[in-house]
């Protein structure tokens, strides 16, 4: 292999290297995307079943000394865990991340069903 062959040869691979961290780049970028809407999902699944169980309690219930709309201790917990994790848990913008600040619709639900 004369020098001209194995400079070509290293700066192919230098151009094949390049490719590779684009390629790597863009699947960053597709795995941050599945993160966060298996993220989302999973928060929207989590509310769909506490409504779910909820529901079905309250077809099974004809004790009117439980409130209709409470949430199980344990829901109540997981949802409060996701606020704490930066998560909104109220109607308005359920699921999507808070950035940091407070929510007062969060804050009044947590109020609401603690
Ligand atoms: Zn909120």
């Amino acid at each position: 292999m004369n020098k001209r062959e194995v400079f070509e040869q290293v700066s192919d691979m230098e151009k094949r290297i390049g490719e590779l961290y684009e390629q790597l780049g863009d699947l960053k970028e597709h795995l941050g995307n599945m993160l966060e809407e298996n993220n989302r999902l999973s928060i929207e699944n989590h509310h769909l079943r506490n409504r779910l169980d909820g529901s079905e309690t309250n077809d099974e219930e004809t004790d009117e000394s439980h409130v209709a709309n409470e949430i199980p201790g344990e829901g109540y917990d997981n949802l409060a865990r996701l606020y704490e994790e930066g998560f909104h848990i109220c109607n308005v913008h359920f699921g999507s991340p808070r950035q940091d600040e407070d929510c007062l619709f969060c804050l009044m639900f947590l109020n609401k069903n603690k």
